[in-house]
């Protein structure tokens, strides 16, 4: 069974989409339209881009293969969290400190963006405030204490302490023996969330079209044109937001993409995803990676900045990419904007 194949049954009757209020389907590109930006993907990566790029006043048109939010953005755990995928220890041994506190506060900064996006686009999804990281014993709850004071040492961010004989304030539980706590992350509802993000790129003019898979692209008169079965789009710049599923899709344009992994401890979907990320790609072409697994950190090592000639500084994606604009890598005097699920625009310039 291929990748599209399995993810197809793996998407049927999630039970984010029993519970999230329909969107009205958007029909899929017909003909020929032109826009600033053609964004393909849409997840929470390229609807978030999107609306970010609309709502600087940037005619956008989306291309979502299947329907938004079928893939992982709209059927993952919801669980917005501070950090990443990886521990920030690793993101500091392997770029050093002033990376990894650009990459901490960034995904603070994310967090943030998320609650004004809820509160500003009044997005119903089920937001429950706070996180709790406890310790399921007294070694463990001290090594708990101890990533907090490195952290602390590193980002000057103190995460609030919760000494053994407090635990039974937060959690009525016998079995904790102490932890931390984030009031800035939380819970969502993934769907609610990516179908709000959707309406509000919408109404700030985003043209989408589902069931329109993006199958390749071509320079074109200082821009890129980029075709559909039945259509195709003219824009200046190209931004793609396919996640793992855009190599199943359109493989040309997966090479021409920066691979990124990112795993949740434990989660073998996730490690697949990762691992499709990595597939058929020639490695040496990945400038960045960041992972979990140990085959993955060793995938880190071998191919942190291996150039491919691009310009902007790229720093990885973080709260698995929810409520976060992306991270963009741009080709110097050309159009092609490569996206992947991260933060915030970087490096986009407006021209
Ligand atoms: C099991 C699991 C649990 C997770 N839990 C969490 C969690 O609790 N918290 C968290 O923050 N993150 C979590 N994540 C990670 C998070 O879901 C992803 O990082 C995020 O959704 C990635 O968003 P994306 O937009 O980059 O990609 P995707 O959600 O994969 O979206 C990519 C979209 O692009 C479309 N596409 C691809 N190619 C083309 C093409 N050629 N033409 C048109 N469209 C195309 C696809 O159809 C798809 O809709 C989890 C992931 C998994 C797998």
């Amino acid at each position: 069974m291929s990748f599209l194949q399995r993810d197809a049954v793996l998407a049927q009757g999630s039970y984010y989409a029993a519970t999230a209020p329909e969107l009205a389907s958007l029909p899929p590109l017909q003909g020929a339209v032109s826009a600033d930006v053609v964004i393909v993907g849409g997840g929470l990566a390229g609807l978030s881009a999107a609306l970010d790029l609309a709502e600087r006043g940037h005619q956008v048109v989306l291309l979502e293969a299947q329907t938004l939010g079928h893939a992982a953005s709209g059927r993952n755990g919801g669980h917005a969290l501070h950090g990443l995928a990886c521990d920030i220890a690793l993101v500091q041994q392997q770029l050093g400190d002033e990376a990894a506190r650009s990459v901490w506060a960034m995904t603070i900064e994310a967090l943030a963006l998320l609650r004004t996006r809820i509160e500003r686009h009044h997005i119903d999804c089920d937001w429950q405030g706070g996180y709790l990281n406890l310790a399921t014993s007294p070694a463990k709850a001290h090594a708990l204490w101890e990533w907090a004071d490195a952290l602390e040492r590193l980002t000057g961010d103190a995460l609030p302490r919760i000494a053994t004989d407090e635990v039974r304030q937060w959690i009525a539980s016998p079995r904790f023996h102490g932890g931390l706590r984030d009031p800035r992350c939380g819970h969502l509802h993934p769907l609610k969330y990516l179908r709000g993000l959707a309406r509000a790129a919408r109404a700030a003019g985003v043209q989408i079209h589902e069931y329109s898979p993006a199958l390749g692209w071509v320079p074109q008169g200082g821009g890129v044109r980029v075709s559909t079965a039945r259509g195709h789009v003219r824009a200046g710049q190209l931004l793609l937001a396919g996640s793992g599923h855009l190599h199943a899709y359109a493989p040309a344009m997966a090479h021409a993409t920066v691979g990124i992994a990112m795993g949740a401890a434990g989660s073998d979907v996730a490690l697949e995803t990762a691992d499709v990320a990595l597939m058929g790609d020639d490695l040496t072409r990945l400038p960045f990676v960041i992972g979990l697994s140990r085959s993955t950190n060793r995938i880190i090592r071998q191919n942190l900045y291996v150039s491919l000639g691009v310009v902007a500084v790229l720093l990885p994606a973080t709260i698995f990419g929810l409520g976060i604009g992306p991270a963009v890598l741009a080709h110097e005097g050309s159009t092609l904007i490569v996206v992947f699920n991260a933060l915030r625009l970087l490096g986009y310039r407006d021209r």
